[in-house]
């Protein structure tokens, strides 16, 4: 089967296409930096680095983008609050996103674009919606006409005289149609600004995705991110800004993740109504929070209490039982310590479990090719783990298939290169060679992180530093294994 992702378009399944053969432009919106992130957030991160990991897994070249909405009403309030920078505020709570992302096993993005760092990509693009029509500045401000494009209101299914009667209207409004949104600010006194051709301002929040999306990944590309509550106003109206400034389709799939709610209503930062992610963690293992937001179809709402993620960590610890199991089985079995199959001879038992082996990843693979669909996959991992335990009872450990053994461990080691779940891959689990120094393992993180970020010189030097300590990495589809270098 092909990969299936929902389209927004025909409200159903449709086969995936990349814009250009072989490669995958992914945009998700990033935090707006006046808090620190907490768990809702980093749901939308972790479904999409999922995404990103699989595709990669696919043979695909990704190229992720995720932004960073450095200049709000929000952020500089807290900044008049705290009476330092708004400089200050985004910094500090980006550094909070980097930490929080990489506790939680999330590649990095190959660009952070900044808004700050883009005013002359956003003035120009809003100068073309100007030029267009599509958009009028209007005492210092610029809005966006929504009634000139005839496809407004069809991404998130939403009628344009149904939102009219809606919206109500401000007074003082210089905007021609309440509908209208604003695509740049003007800053009077001592709010942040810039000067531009309708004097000194600051952007509107949703043009900046649309000007940053397209500066990196072109017009028209394939994949873009965010969560369920973004679909409406935000991503209506970069598809509108986008389709009118370039005259080409804008995304092929958006990728909308269900909300997480903490009680009856979603977790959200203005309601006060969240956790703050460190506080989570010094509760919960990072791995058992990615476990918990992986184990559903990222399209579904998660429901979090402390319940909740007990019953993630209990699966997640049988999980890695069984993958330790698994191990130590493999490891007697290879190092004859119990009597295994003789090449060439079929063992019962082992046929079976290669055949289990290979329906589970059958079934792996359809669901993650069915638009995603972590938890159905994680499910397969689950049965994947019982074939595991009824084959050692069955076998009570004596004539074991080391074969069929391995082929189970290297099918964890993919599901695991792709879900992310084992912080040190199947290494954690290794029965091998011996107690790795710390530097080397250390080092061998490092190299880890270096390769995720396609960072090969990094890489290659940190191979050389490990093997002159007398290791080498080996790279296997179960992650990074260390070998200590004989004969030197
Ligand atoms: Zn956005």
């Amino acid at each position: 089967m092909s990969l299936q992702i929902y389209d927004h378009r025909s409200r159903s399944k449709r086969p995936f296409v990349p814009v250009e053969p072989g490669k995958v432009g992914l945009y998700v919106c990033g935090l707006t930096v006046q808090d620190v992130p907490h768990l809702g957030h980093m749901f939308a991160f972790v479904a999409c680095d999922m995404i990103r990991r699989y595709l990669e897994y696919r043979g695909f070249e990704v190229t992720h983008v995720q932004n960073f909405t450095d200049i709000d009403d929000k952020i500089i309030a807290r900044a008049q609050q705290e009476n330092v920078s708004a400089e200050t505020v985004a910094q500090r709570n980006i550094d909070a996103f980097h930490t929080a992302a990489d506790a939680l096993r999330i590649l990095p993005a190959h660009h952070y674009p900044r808004v700050t760092e883009h005013v002359p990509d956003i003035v120009a693009f809003v100068e073309r919606l100007i030029e267009s029509g599509n958009a009028y500045a209007a005492e210092g401000d610029v809005y966006f006409r929504v009634r000139s494009w005839p496809g407004y209101g069809r991404l998130s299914g939403r009628d344009l005289d149904d939102m009219r009667s809606g919206v109500r209207v401000e007074v003082g409004d210089r905007k021609e149609d309440p509908l209208d949104f604003a695509l740049w600010k003007r800053s009077d006194g001592d709010t942040p600004g810039w000067e531009s051709p309708w004097g000194r301002g600051r952007p509107g929040w949703h043009i900046e995705c649309s000007a940053m999306a397209t500066r990196y990944l072109g017009n028209h590309f394939d994949l873009h991110g965010g969560g369920r509550d973004l679909l409406f106003p935000h991503h209506e109206n970069e598809l509108a800004q986008s389709c009118c400034a370039t005259g080409e389709a804008f995304v092929n799939h958006w990728l909308h993740n269900g909300l997480l709610y903490l009680g009856k209503s979603k977790m959200s930062k203005s309601d006060g109504n969240f956790l703050a992610l460190d506080t989570l963690l010094s509760r919960h293992p990072a791995a058992v929070l990615r476990f918990f937001l992986l184990n559903a179809h990222f399209r579904s709402q998660l429901d979090f209490s402390e319940d909740r993620l007990r019953e993630a960590a209990a699966g997640y610890d049988r999980l890695r039982r069984g993958a330790q199991n698994l191990s130590n089985a493999l490891a007697a079995g290879r190092n004859g310590g119990t009597r295994t199959v003789v090449p060439g001879l079929v063992s019962l038992p082992g046929a079976a479990l290669a055949e289990a082996a290979d329906h589970r990843r059958r079934r792996f693979f359809a669901s993650m090719d069915d638009d995603f669909n972590s938890g159905a996959a994680v499910g397969e991992l689950f049965g994947l783990i019982k074939d595991v335990n009824h084959y050692l009872a069955a076998t009570d450990g004596r004539g074991l298939d080391v074969e069929a053994l391995q082929a189970v461990f290297d099918l964890l080691g993919e599901a695991d290169g792709i879900l992310g779940i084992f912080p040190d891959g199947l290494a954690e689990f290794d029965a091998g060679p011996g107690d790795v120094p710390d530097e080397v393992g250390e080092l061998a993180r490092l190299r880890q992180v270096a390769r995720d970020g396609r960072n090969w010189p990094e890489a290659d030097e940190l191979r050389g530093r490990i093997r002159d300590l007398g290791w080498d990495v080996e790279d296997t589809p179960s992650g990074p294994r260390l070998n200590p270098i004989v004969g030197t």
